[in-house]
């Protein structure tokens, strides 16, 4: 590698590389590369050790010495001729880095594809569609049934098949292809976008609240942040293909947010059918290629409506018009690991700097969006009737002490469940936690199984038995073993499970209501993208039961379900998260949206030993309006968000001190800032509290604590991590522990 001439040039790429380390790295441009000041945002390809890595010019300037003397490296490459990220996308990027306290080059390499991440082209646009090779058409008689034959088939009879047509048309169709394309039957041509182009559907005309949300949101003159606060079945989804309709009208792109489980092919086809341009979806289940090509149809202002998942939100749009958030209040739009970032919150940063309309929509918003709403921040629009003949169920509380309990269910349900299917209904019982039952107990000596990887001698992590009984497996770590025959400390035979998943509710009532079928949908069910909607189809609309957990809670329309039944709630009612009660009535409130969504009344049973806990009072008694009041003014007294700002550093290592000996230094650097001798006393008002045990001390065999930071307003808490964080990279304990920082924790 040729050395620098010495003295330095005066200037040099300055490259965020996707690294642990909060800095950038200096180099000079290959020979014959001029550095110019437009390099930033353009990809360069770099010697880092013995590796080359791929990093994004971040500054053009000049160099910053170590002090150590080394002469400056020479890029390898440069890789894009003009800059890849820029304008808007970059700076918001920045500023996520800023926020998250997290390297740039980590934040650019959280955002970007997989290809233009490692250093691909920008991929070309075109749609893609296949058809049959000569071969093909000879050999398709000679194919066995399954998958390849009929995609083969579908070729034969339609010729050329664009790829969002085989999506509605044959599941797995990918697998197939691959296949067919392997024996050289069948081949991926590039189409003229324009021949998937729907012609757009005229949907239902707006009823009055309606027409008021979509009013309000053409009348906003560039940003503006509206929460539209609409119970579930109130025509949401119009308001935002209203809004959308508009902005394509208007030559401007539309980005969608969905949560992960909304994002469903229901969604997609409701969108494609009504807008009359491509919409192109991003969710996990896309091949790397996929995303860049979307990505890229996006920067070049091709692409026009995006709905996809979290990631969806580091989209380049070149030509804004609108951004929506659905369900803006869903856990799934916080990142938990890596780069730490909330996709609702960042693109409220994006939509303000595009200076564009951002809608917010929820049948259970976020506290954060409701106090922003109260504050005069966001636009507060409201949805308050079911659209079209819809009517709200009606909630009872069956209360369930002293009963006789089978898998959880009382006699009243079994009772009313099988009513309901006599009369031709469809029923969902929804219960938290998948899995046969919670906890395997021997009933002699009081032993159960815990997790060996993630149990301490004063907290064990029980594991889940699955199987009907005879595996035992871990939520937390995913370690598996078969569940013991007898007893391991008393040798005793009086293994019983404990408590109830939704395996165990399945098969109680597969065996007590008999003629009728019961279908468990949850994460084990439904391993593969496409089993869900397979498994609804085969469902069908006949009077059946539906046994799932958090999954079934949104996304399909179900128009038959007529009763759905809530078990287990109990322990939601006593966690100590304090995002535990939100959590909880969002989810009670969501669920019991299912009912009776299209012309008939729906009814929700919630099964519960505590009928008179005020959760569960208030929220029956005044809806989600008056849960949410309650408990801001209790978060208030508290002071936690939104009333107050905060930020989790959690640490894990082999051995608890190690641990522990990294928080208190992070802790005695942030106390140093907060008390003023380390940067501008902005840092004042922080609190710092631990460091104490993680709510799981312990998990696949790592010892686990954390610091909780708190300020009341968040420029402390940015301050003193500004200031502490240098010294805590710098400091040799910070060498010996797996360590995070979290700003703005989803649960503590
Ligand atoms: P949300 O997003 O609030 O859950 P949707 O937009 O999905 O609600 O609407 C729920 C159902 O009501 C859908 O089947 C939709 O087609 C229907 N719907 C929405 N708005 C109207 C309307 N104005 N008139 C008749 N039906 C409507
Ligand atoms: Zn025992
Ligand atoms: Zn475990």
């Amino acid at each position: 590698m040729p050395e620098a001439p010495f003295p330095p040039p005066q200037t040099v790429w300055r490259v965020a590389l996707p690294l642990p380390l909060p800095r950038l790295f200096d180099y000079l441009p290959p020979a014959g590369e001029p550095v110019v000041d437009d390099g930033v945002g353009c990809r360069v390809r770099v010697p880092f050790g013995r590796r080359e890595l791929v990093g994004v010019v971040a500054e053009v300037g000049a160099p910053e010495f170590d002090g150590d003397g080394t002469a400056l490296k020479t890029a390898v490459a440069r890789l894009d001729p003009t800059p890849l990220l820029q304008g808007e996308l970059l700076d918001s990027l920045r500023w996520l880095a800023r926020y998250t306290h997290a390297p740039l080059g980590e934040v650019l390499a959280t955002a970007l594809p997989g290809p233009l991440r490692h250093g691909e082209p920008l991929p070309d646009t075109h749609a893609w569609a296949w058809c049959a090779t000569e071969a093909g058409a000879a050999g398709r008689g000679r194919l066995r049934a399954g998958k390849p034959r009929r995609l083969a088939d579908l070729l034969h009879d339609h010729g050329t098949l664009d790829e969002d047509r085989l999506d509605n048309l044959l599941e797995g169709w990918r697998d197939a292809a691959r296949s067919l394309a392997k024996r050289g039957h069948a081949e991926r041509v590039a189409v003229a976008a324009a021949t998937q182009v729907p012609v757009p559907r005229p949907g239902p005309s707006l009823n009055d609240e309606q027409q008021a949300a979509v009013d309000a949101v053409l009348a906003a003159q560039g940003f503006n942040a509206l929460l539209l606060d609409g119970v579930t079945g109130s025509g949401k989804t119009e308001v935002y293909l209203h809004a959308i309709a508009d902005c394509l009208a208007r030559g401007k792109q539309a980005l969608v947010l969905v949560p992960e489980i909304g994002l469903t092919p229901q969604t997609l086809a409701r969108f494609r059918a009504r807008l009359g341009v491509p919409v192109h979806a991003l969710h996990s289940g896309l091949g790397d290629g996929e995303r860049a090509r979307t990505w890229a149809a996006f920067a070049r202002g091709e692409a026009r409506v995006a709905v996809g998942t979290r990631s969806a939100v580091f989209l380049p749009l070149p030509e804004p018009g609108l951004i929506v958030i659905d369900e803006e209040h869903d856990a799934s739009f916080k990142q938990q690991d890596g780069i730490r970032y909330h996709a609702r919150d960042f693109a409220l940063v994006r939509a303000k700097a595009l200076d564009v309309p951002v809608l917010l929509g929820s049948a259970t918003p976020s506290l954060e969006s409701l106090r922003n709403a109260q504050a005069g921040r966001y636009g507060h629009l409201r949805l308050q009737r079911r659209a079209g003949q819809a009517q709200a169920p009606r909630v009872r509380v069956v209360d369930v002490r002293k009963r006789p309990l089978e898998a959880g269910l009382s006699p009243e349900l079994f009772e009313r469940v099988h009513a309901e299917l006599r009369a031709g209904g469809q029923v969902l019982v929804f219960k938290n936690r998948r899995g046969y039952a919670p906890v395997l107990l021997c009933h002699d000596c009081g032993w159960s199984a815990h997790c060996p990887r993630c149990s301490t001698p004063l907290k064990g992590t029980p594991m889940t038995v699955h199987g009907g009984g005879r595996r035992l497996q871990c939520h937390h770590c995913g370690t598996r073993r078969p569940a013991p025959d007898a007893c391991p400390d008393c040798g005793g035979l009086a293994l019983q499970s404990q408590g109830a998943g939704t395996e165990r509710i399945e098969e109680s009532l597969a065996a007590r209501l008999s003629g009728f079928p019961v279908l468990r949908i949850d994460r084990g069910s439904t391993q593969k993208r496409d089993a869900l909607e397979k498994l609804l189809a085969e469902f069908g609309t006949a009077p059946g039961v539906l046994v799932g957990t958090q999954m079934l809670a949104k996304g399909h329309d179900l128009p038959n379900l007529t009763l759905v039944a809530v078990v287990g709630i109990d322990e939601g009612l006593f966690s100590a998260d304090f995002r535990a009660p939100e959590k909880l009535a969002q989810l009670l409130i969501q669920v019991a949206g299912r009912a009776g969504r299209a012309n008939k009344p729906g009814e929700v049973l919630l099964q519960t030993h505590h009928p008179d806990h005020p959760l569960l009072h208030t929220l029956l008694a005044g809806g989600y309006a008056a849960f949410a009041e309650t408990e801001l003014a209790q978060r208030e007294a508290a002071e936690f968000p939104p009333f107050a700002h905060m930020a989790l550093i959690r640490a894990e290592a082999q051995q608890v001190e190690l641990a522990n000996a990294f928080l208190a230094v992070a802790r005695r650097e942030l106390e140093r800032a907060a008390a003023g001798r380390r940067g501008d006393g902005n840092a004042r008002g922080l609190e710092i509290n631990g460091p104490v045990p993680a709510p799981m001390p312990r998990r696949a065999g790592y010892l686990r604590a954390q610091l909780i930071l708190s300020a009341p307003e968040r420029r402390a808490l940015h301050a003193a991590l500004d200031a502490a964080l240098p010294a805590i990279h710098a400091a040799p304990e910070t060498r010996k522990v797996r360590w995070s920082l979290d700003v703005d924790p989803a649960d503590l």
